[in-house]
Parts: structure tokens; C-alpha cells; sequence
């Protein structure tokens, strides 16, 4: 038990609730032995949740009609595309990206490392190279890529992957159905 961070307790940042806390302006739930997040949703959750939707509509829609003219073969990777698009989204959308949470508590160190860089005067958090603070989220991100309308938060060390083939399968349908509206009208 000594070992256990007690989250609420030990941060300044952190608003308490019993389930949920407020981590700046992301919102974390389900939390490990450690105190850290499974569950992070950032502050333009919205966004995700109205890109996902419109994505599974719109593309559901033009994969099905699709599949009545073209090889089986096409339709079956287009599905299959589509659906590696919507597990890496849900992974993405939820996951923890890396959320900086090794607040410094006390007085003398934070004194010591006040003016020094990888200090973060909002966070009060040592920050490893690459870790970065989003004002978006409000919180230190650690391997920090962008902060991410379309999974609602920043892309950080922890969600890189699943945002990297949630892009690269996005580029994908959107290429196939081009290509498959060019074949319909001129062929
Ligand atoms: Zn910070
Ligand atoms: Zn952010």
C-alpha cells in the first residue's frame, strides 16, 4: 500500500470524483494500482465521437454498395480496412497517450527545478525529453505528436501506433473509393 499513489492526494491538477478524475482537461477513468489512467478521453471528445460516426455511416454505406460490383477479392481488404480503421480509432479515442503524472511534491525540488526545462510550471512535472505540455488538454504529454481533433486529445507515446494505422487505413478507403467512383463513371 505504501507504494500506491493516492492521485487525489497527491496532485494539485486533479479535481476528485470516485470514478473519474479531471487530469487538466482530460478526463480519466479506470485507473491502475499506481493511481495512472487506463482510460483517458480528451477535451474534444465530441469531435471523435461525431468523426467516428460519420465515418462508419458514410463509408459503410459506399463499402456496401461497392461490394455489389466489384471482385470479392477487393471487397473482402476493403473490409477488412475498414474495420482495422475502427478498432485503431476506439484504441486511440480511449487509450492513455502517456499522460506526464510524476508531480513533484516538494517544496525544495520544485525551487530547484523552477527555472529549468523539463520542469512544467502548470503541470509541476519533471518532463522526460520529447515530453511536452498541450494547452488543449492542459497536461504534459509525453512523446508528444500533435494534439488530434478526430481522437479528441493529443497523440502521445502510448497511442502513436494505433493513430499511425488509424491514418494510414483512413488515406486507404478514402484512395479505394476514389478509385472505385473513377472505374464506375469511365468504365
Ligand atoms: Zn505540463
Ligand atoms: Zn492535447
Amino acid at each position: 500500500m505504501e507504494n500506491t499513489l493516492d492521485i487525489q492526494e497527491y496532485s494539485p491538477i486533479i479535481k476528485s470524483q470516485i470514478w473519474h478524475y479531471e487530469i487538466g482537461n482530460t478526463h480519466g477513468f479506470w485507473f491502475s494500482s499506481t493511481g495512472k489512467p487506463r482510460v483517458v478521453i480528451g477535451p474534444h471528445w465530441m469531435y471523435c465521437l461525431i468523426s467516428v460516426l460519420l465515418f462508419t455511416i458514410i463509408f459503410g454505406t459506399l463499402l456496401l454498395f461497392s461490394s455489389y460490383f466489384v471482385p470479392r477479392i477487393m471487397s473482402t481488404i476493403s473490409w477488412v480496412a475498414y474495420c482495422t480503421c475502427l478498432t485503431s480509432w476506439l484504441i486511440s479515442g480511449l487509450k492513455n497517450p502517456g499522460l506526464e503524472l510524476e508531480i513533484l511534491t516538494n517544496q525544495q525540488e520544485i525551487t530547484k527545478y523552477f527555472n529549468d526545462k523539463k520542469f512544467c510550471r502548470v503541470c509541476e512535472v519533471l518532463r522526460e525529453p520529447g515530453t511536452l505540455h498541450c494547452v488543449e488538454c492542459d497536461v504534459c504529454i509525453k512523446e508528444k505528436q500533435s494534439h488530434s481533433l478526430i481522437v479528441g486529445k493529443c497523440i502521445g507515446k502510448e497511442i502513436k501506433v494505433p493513430y499511425y494505422i488509424l491514418i494510414g487505413s483512413i488515406i486507404f478507403l478514402a484512395s479505394y473509393i476514389g478509385f472505385i467512383a473513377v472505374y464506375a463513371i469511365f468504365i
